[in-house]
């Protein structure tokens, strides 16, 4: 049978940098081809191009570089049969969540994001196991004509929108607190849940690769003064707030931390949407009953998630 057509692209990260002894520091490696040349079984696995998008410690990364790769997979979307993209683990998450929005529920090829810890040149590195089961989980998922964002790293295939990254060195760096893993993967094979989005044919592709760099995103802490957020309204350089409350949508609402005023103003007189949700992971802020501090902000005009 044909070996399915897979493009891999390098977006940079740990995966494929090298060591300079010298500086004691990770570089980028020369090209994705240096890399590939170390997992040569990728290629009995399917027919595989590769190359080099950019190369990058992904901590460099912004919404620029989420609009370039949107675009670089739409613009490819019909020359192959999935995507596997290497990326550094430290904003890995938030390109996947990026990527999962610019591509949409439209999407018809499955696309993987995986990094690794260690470098591939390094012993005992998870870089290699990352890229093959990258590469099986693709196939897997073009077999199954299931089709999303997703991030492989470790024995899990995590939901792209709902990945967060929970260690700077363990192997299993990353966790989807709310949703499922949406497949495991076993010595035996990559395992999809029934959650698992299928290609929906009734939903035209349609890519939105396009985002918005003047969000302020905060934890709220006790005594955290308004003031500070208020100056940043003010600015002209917002264009978002969000406030990651405490329990499930409170926010302080008496005396001189109040966050009523500031919430009111931010939404009513300089426009800016102001979105409140909560400090934990897998949590969620709810519009049912809730304490009365989370509906006075919702009152103050504050979106709130709605579960
Ligand atoms: N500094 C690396 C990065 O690009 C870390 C990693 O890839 O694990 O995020």
């Amino acid at each position: 049978m044909e070996k399915k057509k897979i493009l891999i692209i390098g977006f940079g990260g740990t995966i494929a940098m090298v060591v300079d002894t010298k500086r004691k520091a990770l570089v980028p490696a020369k090209n994705i081809h240096e890399i590939i040349e170390m997992v040569p079984q990728i290629k009995d696995l399917a027919d595989v191009d590769f190359v080099d998008l950019e190369n990058l410690d992904s901590t460099n990364i912004n919404p620029h570089h989420w609009t370039k790769l949107a675009l670089f997979v739409s613009d490819n979307m019909n020359k192959y049969d999935g995507f596997v993209i290497t990326h550094g683990t430290n904003t890995m998450s938030y390109t996947a969540s990026a990527l999962s929005l610019a591509l949409g529920r439209g999407l018809k090829k499955p696309v993987v994001i995986t990094g690794s810890q260690l470098p591939l040149i390094s012993i005992g590195t998870d870089a290699k196991f990352n890229l093959e089961n990258s590469v099986k989980t693709v196939l897997t998922a073009i077999d199954k004509k299931i089709a999303e964002v997703v991030v492989v790293f470790s024995d899990v295939v995590l939901r792209g929108s709902r990945t967060v990254k929970i260690s700077e060195s363990d192997f299993k760096a990353f966790d989807s607190p709310a949703v499922d893993p949406i497949a495991r993967i076993r010595s035996t094979g990559i395992f999809f849940s029934k959650d698992a989005f299928r290609i929906d044919d009734s939903i035209p592709f349609d890519c939105n690769p396009h985002f918005d760099a003047g969000v302020l995103a905060g934890d709220l802490t006790p005594g955290q003064s308004p003031s500070l957020i208020r100056e940043v309204l003010k600015s002209g350089a917002c264009k978002g707030v969000i406030l990651k409350s405490h329990g499930a949508g409170s926010v302080p609402s008496q005396g001189e931390y109040n966050f009523l005023p500031l919430i009111r103003d931010s939404v009513y007189t300089y426009k800016i949407p102001m979105l409140v949700s909560t400090k934990f992971l897998g949590g969620n802020s709810y519009k049912e009953v809730n304490d009365e501090p989370a509906v006075e902000a919702i009152e103050a005009g504050a979106i709130t998630q709605v579960i």
